[in-house]
């Protein structure tokens, strides 16, 4: 069962030698993003082209001890909550009994698991018995029709049938919809009703213009206007503390659930941002617009002991950038990577 103590308050001088994972700007990293593989079964048109993405063989992801390591390793340095993603999480095999094993570890707060929820409704129950602490379900739209445009399969139904499992478990549940200017814009207040009926997050997202997608990018709409899309509508919205999450968050009076708001392409949130990322190749990623900072694959192949590991990553932490407009600037070529390759 997870400890669901707070992670570590201590507040330890700012320098690479520290106990916990501090950069150079103050902020301590306590969330951990782990992609487990590049594969999915959708092909969301912000996501990824329709032939989908170059894969890297099965040698070329982290192997499951891989990535056992590595949690181990980052719990050692003071991660406290872990997000499995991907590409689509479920569809490599052996997800379960890795979440399992991450739920029964005392030094973590929260295990989570984002994914597009295809195939995912019978996995349902198994995810409530291991404890898992939240899950976040990507829907774009409550059309099916649109559906099949949006992620180029027909598989509207499989999702709503995990929503409905989760709801019926009592997992807490967060709803993930990206905002695609003159795609889904209508369905901003019908998909926030989700919040009014169950006590579910439901978070819009604004499109990140990530090249892995082949969709023309239309003019992002952005975090300000989909606040005012639901605050002409519903007249009252009060925003809500939120810690250091990524999204800003609101209360509806009469919602029984929450409305969240993030502003991934604006980047306000990164003043205080709190995660990092292991791509499926095993490399560390300091900031979603940066490059992948350092290769723990490699180290990990090389038979690198705990302490050489520790102590780079501190390294590669303590030189992240001051939030994403520079990291993204600081990069040697463009942003090339899909969302899935990079673990959103
Ligand atoms: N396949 C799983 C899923 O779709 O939930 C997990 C991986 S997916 C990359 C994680 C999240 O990133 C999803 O909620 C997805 O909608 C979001 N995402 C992917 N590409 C994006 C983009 N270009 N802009 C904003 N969000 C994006
Ligand atoms: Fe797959 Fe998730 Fe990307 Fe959609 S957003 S293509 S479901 S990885």
């Amino acid at each position: 069962m997870l400890n669901k103590t707070n992670p570590d308050s201590k507040n330890p001088p700012c320098e690479v030698r520290s106990s916990v994972l501090q950069d150079n700007y103050h902020r301590q990293i306590t969330y951990l993003r782990v992609s487990v593989t590049d594969r999915c079964n959708l092909r969301c048109r912000y996501c990824m082209p329709e032939q989908g993405i170059p894969l890297r063989t099965q040698s070329e992801l982290l192997s499951w001890k891989e990535m056992e390591r590595l949690v181990q390793i980052f719990t050692e340095l003071g991660i406290r909550k872990v997000r499995l993603t991907g590409g689509e999480p479920f569809v490599r095999k052996g997800i379960l009994d890795f979440l399992a094993k991450l739920c029964t570890r005392p030094e973590l707060s929260g295990v989570y698991v984002t994914t597009n929820g295809i195939g995912v409704d019978r996995f349902v129950p198994q995810l409530k018995e291991m404890g898992i602490s939240g899950i976040n379900l990507s829907l774009d739209t409550l059309r099916g029709d649109r559906f099949r445009l949006l992620a180029r399969r027909d598989a509207f139904e499989q999702v709503m049938a995990t929503f409905n499992s989760i709801i019926k478990q009592r997992i807490p549940l967060k709803i993930n919809a990206v905002i695609q200017e003159g795609w889904n814009t209508d369905e901003i207040i019908p998909l926030s009703q989700i919040a009014e009926r169950f006590p579910v997050e439901v978070r819009f997202i604004e499109t990140m213009p990530f090249r892995g997608s082949s969709a023309r990018m239309r003019s992002t709409r952005t975090a300000d206007s989909i606040r005012k899309v639901l605050l002409d509508y519903y007249g009252d919205m009060k925003q809500i503390p939120n810690g250091q999450s990524t999204a800003k968050v609101y209360r509806i009076p009469y919602f029984q659930g929450k409305i969240g708001i993030i502003a991934g392409y604006s980047r306000l949130f990164c003043g205080s941002c709190n995660r990092i990322r292991i791509t499926p190749a095993g490399r560390l990623k300091t900031c979603l617009y940066g490059e992948g900072v350092l290769n723990l694959k490699s180290l990990i192949r090389r038979q690198a002991a705990d302490d050489e590991i520790k102590e780079a990553v501190r390294r590669a932490v303590f030189a992240r950038r001051r939030n994403g407009f520079q990291a993204a600037w600081s990069r040697v070529g463009s942003i090339t990577e899909s969302m899935a390759a990079i673990g959103g």
